[in-house]
């Protein structure tokens, strides 16, 4: 390659040898049958080296755009390395939606599937949980299609695969009627309010999410995303669980400005400009961070959230804000919400590896009583040995990869360091 390939936030620079950008799937074919390492990026938003590999690095973001929507059965079939942003406005435009999307527009479909990228609300599954087929390119660079129907016993292991089962070309997703959204946020809900009412806060809107700083004392920004109807317009009530109506727009980052984030301020809009936190033509979250996120059962979550609160003065040099959400339980077999609901507490960190590292070590040490699952495309210290027990599954994914990949072409270092060969 003769420039430096990184990812978005800039912490990983690829250490591929080759970058290709193929402009038909045949080329695609071409490539993977001829390469013996080689791994997808999709825009590059994970945090980790997840997406790396020291062979030949695809992108499929240049094959020819496939977005073909079928209202009788509710689908549409999508291109890999179509953005989400793009997709919602189509799909809206035919008068569906996605069941959820997470904080930002901007990451590609097949990227976003393969780390299990999630956003909140009680009913609301992981985003890959809403695909129902995928086409990929297999190792011999065979384009072969898989699906719920057609594939029952696999299927939970190919859509939710971290980019090492093959090259995704087309992702089939489950879609719903469009619906209107408001977005509704609360300055200042008291940590006693949330303890106590926790349920509710969360059951109370589409899709809940509270941001904090673990200070004391706790102090929660509440963002209630909730199905609104045409006309709509009755104003925030003032106060909710103890908190006040934003008066004006908020960003997660406090220091940032609203005018980034989606809009707020109890006005009615179509769902996929409130669903995201962030507005897909501006930078999403600040830019030069990390990230990193657990999910754990939904029941440990006043436990969790005291015990973090405990950690506020540790976290605090080094951190921009955390979130908090829910997850429905899903059937993918590394789904951090794998046959559980799920609550997910997810840190915005400064772009410091150094330091940020000695606190996911303890912040991992007080949720490991949980059984919490890092998110694969952000950064955790977990190893092979505390990761592999908790995913019922994971003995069926290690085999799935080595029947599929035999000779190992789609492995990079984190695969091979977290799902080692099976002896
Ligand atoms: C500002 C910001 C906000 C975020 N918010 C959220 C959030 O709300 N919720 C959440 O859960 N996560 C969130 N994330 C994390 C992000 O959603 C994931 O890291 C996601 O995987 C990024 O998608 P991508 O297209 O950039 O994938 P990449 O980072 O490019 O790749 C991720 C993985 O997907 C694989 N892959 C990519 N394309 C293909 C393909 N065509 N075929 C097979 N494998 C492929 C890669 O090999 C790699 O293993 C956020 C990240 C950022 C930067």
């Amino acid at each position: 390659m003769n420039r430096a390939l990184t990812n978005w936030a800039g912490n990983v620079t690829f250490g591929a040898a080759r970058y290709h950008e193929p402009a038909s799937v045949p080329e695609l074919q071409q490539i993977v049958a001829a390469a013996r390492q080689v791994r997808a990026l999709g825009t590059g938003h994970s945090f980790n080296r997840i997406a790396d590999t020291a062979g030949d690095l695809v992108s499929v973001a240049a094959l020819p755009r496939i977005i073909e929507l079928d209202p009788d059965t509710a689908t549409v079939r999508v291109s890999g390395g179509v953005r989400y942003g793009d997709l919602a406005v189509r799909v809206n435009e035919a008068g569906f939606a996605l069941r959820n999307l997470g904080s930002l527009p901007h990451i590609s479909v097949a990227g976003a599937c393969a780390t299990g990228t999630h956003g909140s609300g009680d009913a609301n599954q992981i985003l890959p949980a809403s695909v129902s087929a995928v086409e990929v390119v297999t190792a011999d660079g065979e384009l072969v299609t898989v699906s719920r129907e057609s594939d029952p016993d696999d299927f939970g292991g190919w859509v939710l695969a971290l980019g090492s089962l093959g090259i995704v070309v087309s992702l089939t997703l489950d879609l719903q009627p469009a619906f209107l959204m408001r977005q509704d946020i609360y300055d200042g809900v008291p940590q006693e309010r949330l303890l106590d009412q926790l349920d509710e806060i969360f059951a109370s809107a589409y899709s809940v999410s509270l941001f904090t700083d673990w200070q004391r004392p706790g102090r929660y920004q509440t963002w209630f995303k909730l199905r609104a109807e045409v006309g709509d317009t009755t104003p925030p009530a003032p106060t909710r669980f103890g908190g006040t109506a934003a008066d004006s727009g908020r960003h997660p980052i406090p220091q940032l400005t609203g005018e980034d984030a989606t809009q707020q301020l109890g006005v009615v809009g179509p769902w996929h400009e409130r669903l995201p936190h962030f507005r897909p033509e501006f930078t999403p979250s600040k830019g030069d961070e990390l990230q990193s996120e657990y999910l754990f059962p939904r029941e440990h979550a006043a436990e969790a959230i005291n015990a973090l609160s405990e950690m506020g003065s540790l976290l605090a040099p080094i951190l921009l804000v955390s979130e908090i959400r829910t997850v429905a339980a899903d059937g993918l077999w590394l789904s951090p919400a794998y046959h559980q609901d799920s609550m997910a507490f997810h840190f915005t960190w400064i772009r410091d590896l150094e330091a940020v590292t000695p606190v996911l070590v303890e912040i991992e040490r007080v949720l490991a009583p949980f059984e919490a699952r890092p998110h694969w495309g952000k950064v955790f210290v977990a190893g092979p040995e505390q990761v592999s027990p908790l995913y019922q599954r994971y003995h069926d994914f290690q085999r799935l990869l080595a029947r599929q990949d035999p000779s190992g072409k789609f492995r990079n270092e984190l695969i091979d360091r977290y799902f080692a060969v099976p002896g």
